[in-house]
């Protein structure tokens, strides 16, 4: 197994069915890497020019209550509307469109400009979660509503525009690309294993092999998934066997926000900055019966080597398939000695 696991080899993905190429003899190559410029840190309490501060107005006119918690809010820019023009197009299936009803929501998770979510409480992050549930039960049960998708994407490598600490909840009328492989994929699982989940059965098995796992709250699980594309990438998952946030108890909540508390700072004590990261939860689909998915996020971060040198998706990795050099079992000793040290 260990000789194995030290020469190139590709793991499975089962959520997605696609495969990842490991290669954890390259790590000893001599590589430049790029120089990313590091964020400043002298973000303030309050911008007047931040649209998602409280008290601000906002570039339709709206503005903001002086909120003191968590804040939501219709994007004044939606990818996506409630009322697309009509429209059908096919062409030998090959010239194939059709218009996309959907909503898209902004959260902010505390009226602190300069805060970042491993900055806040538990009890505050928990207020993020109730939020996050409510929006999936609300937006969810709209009849245009196929997926509920909630994502944050922090720090400037990301693409993140504003510091202010915030995510963004897409429904969309169709099932997205990504959660739709997973549907497929858990679907098959269950067919093929009397019904068996598949998270629940690999949460198990990474529990009885413990060399992935980072952290376990009360309810919830970190680990690096065996099949991870990204070089410190995590996937959180509620021990037993839940579809959506709305499922949660309270105690469930508050375990998961332990857990993301945790993990963030962990992330931010590897090398030492504000970790930027995109990450997002793949919950039950909202017009599905079944009770195949397991609800679980993904924490996607870039960053390989210090604050300043991240991973691309480039070269083979565009054309062919994803390929990392660190095992994904060095990257969880190393953030499972953060949270130790905490
Ligand atoms: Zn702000
Ligand atoms: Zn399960
Ligand atoms: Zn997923």
């Amino acid at each position: 197994m260990t000789d194995f696991f030290s020469g190139s080899h590709r793991r499975r993905n089962p959520l997605t069915g696609e495969w990842i190429l490991v290669s954890p003899h390259r790590t000893q190559r001599p590589w430049q890497g790029q120089i990313e410029a590091v964020a400043p840190s002298d973000i303030p309490e309050y911008d007047p020019q931040c649209y998602m501060c409280p008290g601000n107005s906002r570039a339709r006119g709206d503005v903001n209550p002086r909120y003191d918690g968590v804040f939501v809010f219709d994007n004044d820019y939606p990818a996506l509307t409630p009322n697309p023009a009509p429209g059908q197009l096919d062409e030998g299936g090959l010239l194939v469109a059709a218009p996309e009803r959907g909503r898209c929501r902004v959260l902010c998770f505390c009226p602190k400009h300069h805060l970042t979510l491993p900055d806040l409480s538990v009890e505050e992050i928990c207020a993020v979660v109730g939020a996050w549930a409510q929006e999936t039960a609300k937006l969810g049960a709209a009849p245009a509503t196929s997926y509920v998708q909630i994502f944050e994407n922090r720090g400037a490598l990301m693409g993140a525009s504003n510091p202010h600490p915030h995510c963004q909840i897409w429904a969309t009328e169709s099932l997205p690309n990504e959660p739709a492989k997973e549907l497929v994929q858990q679907q098959k699982y269950a067919s093929e294993h009397s019904g068996g989940c598949l998270l629940c059965t690999y949460l198990a098995l990474e529990f009885a092999r413990k060399e992935r796992i980072v952290l376990e709250t009360r309810d919830f699980a970190v680990l690096v998934p065996f099949w991870a594309v990204w070089p410190f990438e995590t996937l959180v998952l509620p021990k037993r066997h839940a579809g959506s946030l709305p499922d949660l108890s309270a105690a469930e909540r508050t375990s998961l926000a332990e857990a993301m508390q945790k993990l963030t700072r962990a992330y931010n004590a590897v090398f030492g900055v504000s970790f930027p990261y995109s990450m997002g939860f793949h919950q039950q689909p909202a017009q599905q019966a079944g009770t195949e998915w397991h609800l679980h996020a993904h924490y996607y971060p870039p960053l390989l080597r210090s604050a300043t040198v991240r991973k691309f998706m480039v070269g083979f990795e565009l054309l062919g398939m994803p390929q990392r050099d660190i095992t994904p079992e060095s990257a969880a000793e190393r953030l499972r000695d953060l949270v130790t040290r905490g």
